[in-house]
């Protein structure tokens, strides 16, 4: 372990024991894995949550009087206010449970079909992952809206001055991610949520690529929607939030019809449930939301200070080794970002170096990362890109950094 692992305060190797999965070995190499924005591993309390669940206490919720279904639906409902205390909302009813990210924002978008009317204006970010741009276009198909784009400069950063240019009387909601999935870097959200509010408009933040790294606090940055997935802060797959600030949530209809989201049902008229339920129809990703619950329990006996701290750590690490590899060119390399490094070697292609290094045991991701739109203003088909955890160590960035070095000298 190097000295700088040691003089942080998160104990690294204890931390990787607690993630079974980082003791494969692929392709012969052991697992080094640099794919955590696309999603991270799971420490084994949220393994052994799972099941938990499935062997000792699997019932439907809400509806049942027995003793399963009032344990399951305790564990669910305690874990929603876990969520709520954890993302910091004022009242659990303004978290809903969703399958992830890409339903939250679905959720809000229809909703808004009802609110819109034709000429109003959408601002979304030119950094934006593909389930932030396709839910606003359809939104702005169904209503006459027109959609704005914040564009982006040079250095991966949004064009603020464009920003307060867009916005107008117009606009009634305003979309960004808090980081950029694919250049890790960080928007000035509370500064974007203010400026729309002093227009009258809602905000909607994506936290799902921020969640693992920022301790999300909706209040302090004012935020009127946020969504998160689990799977990326140490959670299961298939299950996340969306958090609304309780007028808005009362605003918006339900999204989907079914069980759970009604109060009374008669063929002549169906009246709904309340909040949250409203937006939950049909059963739900019990076993998932529990274990959300245990997963950000974990993050925070990490501490948010730590976790960030060494992961900056990282960055810096990773970004100097890399940049004295001549003919590597980073993307968004600014000091406002997370670990996240995207790359291109001059002259390769990024899939190229992605299959060298899967041969070599080392897991990034490469492509355009759900984010055409950038990777059409930087002209290049995508990037290489790792991306990092805290349970991720300096000897694996010198694994990365060694393996870049040998896929330029093989495909040069
Ligand atoms: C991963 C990601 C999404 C989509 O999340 P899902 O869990 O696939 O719904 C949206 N936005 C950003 C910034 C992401 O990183």
């Amino acid at each position: 372990m190097s000295a700088i692992e040691k003089r942080q305060n998160l104990d690294i190797t204890t931390i990787r024991k607690q993630f079974p999965i980082l003791n494969r070995k692929v392709n012969g190499y052991p697992l080094v894995y640099l794919d955590n924005a696309a999603t991270s591993q799971k420490p084994q309390m949220v393994i052994d949550a799972i099941v938990d669940y499935y062997t000792n206490y699997n019932a439907n919720i809400h509806r049942g009087v027995h003793s399963l279904s009032q344990e399951a639906t305790d564990a669910y409902e305690q874990a929603r206010k876990k969520l709520q205390q954890h993302f910091n909302a004022a009242k659990t009813h303004e978290i809903i449970f969703t399958s992830g990210t890409t339903h939250g924002i679905n959720l809000v978008a229809n909703g808004f079909t009802t609110l819109l009317k034709a000429g109003d204006e959408i601002i979304v970010s030119a950094l934006e992952h593909h389930s932030n741009i396709v839910p606003w276009q359809m939104l702005c198909e169904r209503t006459n809206a027109r959609l704005l784009v914040i564009p982006m400069l040079p250095d991966g950063t949004l064009d603020i001055d464009a920003y307060d240019k867009l916005l107008s009387p117009k606009t009634k909601l305003v979309f960004v991610n808090h980081i950029s999935n694919a250049l890790g870097v960080i928007n000035p959200i509370q500064s974007i949520i203010q400026k729309a509010h002093e227009f009258g408009a809602a905000v909607l933040i994506d936290g799902a690529q921020s969640c693992a790294h920022i301790k999300p606090d909706v209040q302090a940055i004012d935020a009127d929607f946020y969504v998160a997935s689990a799977h990326k802060m140490c959670g299961p797959t298939g299950v996340g939030i969306l958090y609304g600030k309780e007028a808005w949530l009362r605003k918006l209809p339900p999204y989907q019809g079914g069980g759970e989201m009604i109060a009374e049902v008669t063929f002549e008229k169906t009246t709904y449930a309340d909040l949250p339920h409203k937006f939950e129809a049909g059963t739900p990703n019990i076993c998932g939301g529990i274990a959300f619950g245990v997963a950000v329990d974990y993050l925070n006996s990490l501490g948010f200070e730590n976790i960030e701290a060494y992961e900056t750590k990282l960055l810096h690490y990773v970004t100097d080794k890399l940049k004295s590899i001549s003919g590597l060119k980073i993307y968004g390399d600014i000091a406002e970002k997370t670990a996240v490094i995207s790359f291109n070697l001059e002259g390769i292609h990024p899939y190229d170096v992605g299959s060298i290094l899967d041969k070599l045991g080392i897991a990034v991701r490469t492509g355009h990362h759900c984010a055409q739109p950038i990777m059409d203003y930087f002209k290049i088909p995508g990037t290489v890109r790792a991306s990092f955890s805290f349970y991720n160590t300096m000897e694996e960035v010198d694994s990365l950094v060694s393996a870049v070095i040998k896929a330029k000298q093989m495909l040069a």
